[in-house]
């Protein structure tokens, strides 16, 4: 008999996620998670749109939910637009929480922290300490390969504070994309998240060509950003930074047999967002739903499939923005999106746009200076 029913590799959002769904949906799998870090999760603040997810794994994603919102709001220079629909907030800490708690609570199921993985076999995981462990099905999430430096994606980067105001803000929701800053370096915007009634996070935002990110110019903008509006942060409480792909080619692989590559690492993420809740979600509501022997075949490869289908369409996206679209030419874009139905707005963040949701956003006027001669232009210079 194998030691284990599920050697998860990358004890990160992706393999968190499927260790709370295989905890709730088989509650006497054996469960090995492997972490490098001394602590699942590392350091983010991952939000999810309440279409985002299946209603069907609410019992698991439920405990992750550390602050939920009523909707969010969207600031541009022509447009303020509040939605409805609860908006949700999971962090680092409490994802850490739930999926060692969901580990440990099952029979012959272990937890391995500050342990690094130096090959990912089928069925044997080798650890760098020369260990082995054997699974009926491995799942590597080992997070994104470094950038390859290959013009295929553009990037969303940004830096997060979260402060502590010396009086309350009085922000009922997040705002999601208030872009009436400063637009020198293609598209900015701020994400503003209440996480109290005196307490923000608030991240500095860029869709940008290159990776880079200089982190000390970053935070001055933010705290710059905050005092123009009025607020007086007393204290930085903690600080998070994010470089995420937003690629125009690439899709993931569809194994016949293990392992599985599971979250970024196998492409399943939303590539016009950068983000991975909904689709990490939806890939550990998938593998819990059967047993290990059930895994791979005609239903992993439908599913699979589907998510192509989504992610080509968000790649032609991408590279209409990165590549055909000057960068004055942005904002009006995201204007332009945000004043689409909130059914179509919403398929978009779940990475569920259906036929009539593709034409809303394909056609209608382009916004000034995006003419054939700009997409031409740009088209064709990089
Ligand atoms: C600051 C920040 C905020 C973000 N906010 C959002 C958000 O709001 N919504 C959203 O959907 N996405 C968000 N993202 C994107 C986010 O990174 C991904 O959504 C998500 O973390 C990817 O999940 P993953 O499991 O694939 O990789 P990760 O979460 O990166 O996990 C990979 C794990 O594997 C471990 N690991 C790597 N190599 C080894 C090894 N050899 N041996 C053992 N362990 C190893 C790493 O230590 C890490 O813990 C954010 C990213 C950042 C940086």
């Amino acid at each position: 008999m194998t030691e284990f029913d599920y050697v998860l590799v990358g004890g990160g959002l992706q393999n968190g996620l499927i260790a709370g769904a295989l905890r709730m949906r088989q509650p006497e799998s054996r469960i090995a998670l492997v972490e490098r870090a001394g602590a699942l999760g590392g350091n983010h603040t991952w939000c999810f749109h309440e279409a985002d997810v299946a209603p069907d794994s609410r019992d698991w994603l439920e405990p992750l939910v550390v602050h939920a919102w009523p909707g969010y709001r969207v600031v541009f220079p022509n447009l303020q637009r509040t939605i409805d629909g609860r908006y949700s907030a999971v962090t680092s800490e409490r994802l850490d929480e739930v999926a060692s708690a969901a580990v440990r609570g099952g029979p012959g199921s272990k937890l391995f922290l500050n342990t690094e993985v130096s090959e990912v076999g089928t069925h044997v995981v080798t650890l760098s300490s020369g260990g082995r462990l054997e699974g009926r099905v491995v799942v590597d999430s080992r997070g994104p390969p470094p950038p390859s430096g290959r013009a295929t994606a553009g990037y969303q980067k940004f830096l997060g504070l979260e402060l502590e105001l010396a009086r309350p803000h009085h922000l009922d929701r997040p705002v999601l994309m208030d872009a009436t800053v400063d637009q020198s370096e293609g598209y900015r915007f701020l994400y503003i998240l209440p996480l109290g009634p005196s307490r923000l996070l608030v991240e500095d935002t860029y869709f940008h060509e290159t990776h880079s990110l200089d982190r000390v110019q970053l935070r001055d903008e933010v705290l710059g950003c905050v005092a123009s509006r009025g607020w007086e942060a007393t204290e930085v409480v903690r600080e998070e930074v994010g470089v995420l792909p937003m690629p125009w080619t690439g899709s993931p692989s569809v194994p016949a047999s293990g392992p599985l590559l599971g979250g970024y690492r196998g492409g399943w993420f939303h590539p016009g967002t950068g983000y991975s809740f909904p689709v990490a979600a939806r890939l550990a509501e998938f593998v819990a739903g059967r047993p290990p022997a059930d895994l791979f075949g005609a239903d992993l490869r439908r599913f699979a499939h589907e998510h192509i289908r989504q992610v080509k369409f968000a790649h032609l996206l991408n590279r209409f923005l990165f590549r055909w679209c000057p960068p004055a030419a942005r904002v009006p874009i995201f204007e332009r999106f945000y004043r689409l139905p909130e059914t179509t707005i919403g398929h978009f963040y779940a990475l569920r746009l259906t036929w009539p949701d593709r034409i809303r956003l394909m056609t209608g006027r382009p916004p000034r200076g995006l003419s054939l001669r700009h997409r031409l232009r740009y088209g064709t210079e990089r």
